[in-house]
């Protein structure tokens, strides 16, 4: 599943169900937190009541300017009182101004319940009293006072409506006149429309809190997977820095394994042939020779790749390429293999198409045959055969290694390239893992491509395509 990033708000996916918020409340909810500061409201309830009372704050005046202007020509009344009512009524534009500018929710919140009730109260006294239209609007009191503050501001506005209505009360009894302002034929149609509006606008303004409620729920659900997500991309790459160290560990302990039998077999040759120089003939020095020279040739090879490794990654390979003589260098490196290696007599190369010269980086080409001979003589029996096979196709260059050594099983085939990684069962065989995740790397400088073919108990077969393209004449 995949979760845009730009489209939270548009089209939020939680498992199966696609869920797409209406255009209006899109919009409601945008202009809502303009006045709302994300930082300022880390609680996801506080951010939601601040966001309605936002909205409720922005829209209820025009709701009083309906009612004031109902008055105004529907019924004789008096006009300081409603000057007063739509006064009191504009002032309500301030508070999402002041939670912008960052003064506390609550207090805002507060100030507004009081103000609210203040209106409501001075209304009813001064359009009829106990028989006011406006009556019904008591019960709006509570119940913003619930959607700001939650359950201390209902208890704290059902307080203060109680509060009013018992003072008209009280004044009612005590045979106290109000102010007779909506004459008698406009009563009941000034009730009726009131209590109607006031019914609506707090419709609206509980719909409008339950949506945002389900919106804001939606986007906590995604942010959740969100960050489940990048929870578990997290330890994905813990646990690869993990495996890599370890594989390094155990690389640096096989190493310097790699670099003393070598070492060993070099120091014995030479002894041999310094102490019993008179008494050993011609043949045997020779083989002695040899032994060391494989040995140099081994440790040569161990440190080229030690080097490139050294640097974190091989990316370090730079391609140069040049005319080179590429039947020339193919048969010096096999020759090379030839005399290095003790088992290495089966060694075989064949040319086909015009191999004389290519345009070519002469050093991969020698790092990618070094590394792929060395392997198919070592992973072989003793003089089994090996045979490299250079073609020359077009504009590509095509190398063939094949062996019929004890070959690699498919599961494996895949992570042979992979630093340090050496097949298992092969640990009685010398080697740090690290020769063909360069000879990957020296290809892809090149901008070839590499592929092997292999068969556990039958063999491999490294095929190596580079490019020999332009330049070349
Ligand atoms: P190593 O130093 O172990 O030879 P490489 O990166 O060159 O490291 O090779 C990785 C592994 O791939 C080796 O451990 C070996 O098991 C396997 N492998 C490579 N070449 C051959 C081959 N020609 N025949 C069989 N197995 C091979």
């Amino acid at each position: 599943m995949t979760i845009p990033d730009e489209q939270e708000d548009q089209d939020v996916q939680i498992g199966q169900v696609n869920y797409r918020p209406s255009v209006l409340l899109r919009t409601l909810d945008r202009l809502a937190s303009w006045f709302v500061d994300d930082r300022a409201y880390p609680n996801p309830d506080d951010k939601l009541r601040a966001k309605v009372f936002v909205l409720e704050h922005l829209f209820s005046p025009f709701l009083a300017f309906a009612i004031a202007a109902m008055l105004y020509f529907g019924a004789d009344v008096t006009t300081t009182s409603l000057y007063l009512l739509v006064l009191g009524f504009s002032l309500f534009f301030a508070y999402p101004l002041a939670i912008k500018w960052g003064l506390s929710y609550r207090g805002v919140s507060i100030s507004s319940l009081v103000q609210l009730s203040l209106l409501v109260f001075s209304s009813i006294y001064y359009f009829n009293g106990m028989q006011s239209f406006v009556i019904p609007w008591v019960a709006a009191i509570p119940v913003v006072g619930m959607l700001f503050i939650g359950v201390p501001g209902a208890i704290l506005t059902c307080f203060l409506a109680t509060l009013g209505l018992l003072t008209m009360l009280a004044l009612h009894l005590s045979g106290h006149e109000f102010p007779q302002t909506v004459v008698a034929e406009w009563r009941s149609v000034a009730f009726i429309l009131s209590a109607s509006l006031c019914v609506i606008f707090i419709s609206g303004i509980v719909l409008c809190h339950l949506s945002l409620y389900r919106l804001s729920q939606r986007r906590l659900q995604h942010e959740l997977r969100r960050h489940q997500q990048t929870t578990a991309r997290f330890r994905q790459a813990r646990d690869a820095a993990d495996k890599a160290s370890l594989a390094k560990s155990r690389f640096l302990a096989t190493a310097s394994h790699e670099f003393r039998t070598p070492l060993t077999t070099i120091q014995a040759g030479i002894d041999l042939l310094l102490r019993y120089h008179d008494r050993i003939d011609e043949n045997q020095r020779a083989d002695y020779l040899h032994d060391v020279i494989h040995q140099v040739k081994t440790l040569t090879r161990m440190l080229d790749n030690l080097l490139l490794v050294g640097e974190e990654d091989e990316t370090n390979i730079v391609f140069q390429p040049e005319t080179m003589k590429l039947a020339d260098v193919c048969q010096d490196m096999v020759r090379q293999m030839r005399l290095g290696a003790q088992k290495g007599d089966g060694l075989k190369i064949s040319f086909s198409g015009d191999c004389k010269t290519a345009y070519m980086d002469e050093g991969i080409v020698r790092r990618i045959l070094s590394n792929l001979l060395s392997n198919a003589i070592k992973y072989s029996p003793p003089q089994a055969e090996v045979s490299l096979a250079v073609a020359r196709l077009g504009d590509m260059v095509l190398f063939r290694i094949d062996d019929h050594g004890e070959g690699i099983a498919e599961s494996e085939v895949e992570r042979i390239f992979e630093r340090y990684y050496r097949v298992s069962g092969t640990q009685r065989v010398g080697g740090t893992g690290l020769g063909l995740s360069i000879v990957k790397a020296a290809v892809e400088a090149h901008h070839g491509t590499i592929r092997v073919d292999s068969r556990r108990g039958v063999g491999s077969s490294f095929i190596v395509n580079l490019p020999a393209t332009s330049g070349e004449n």
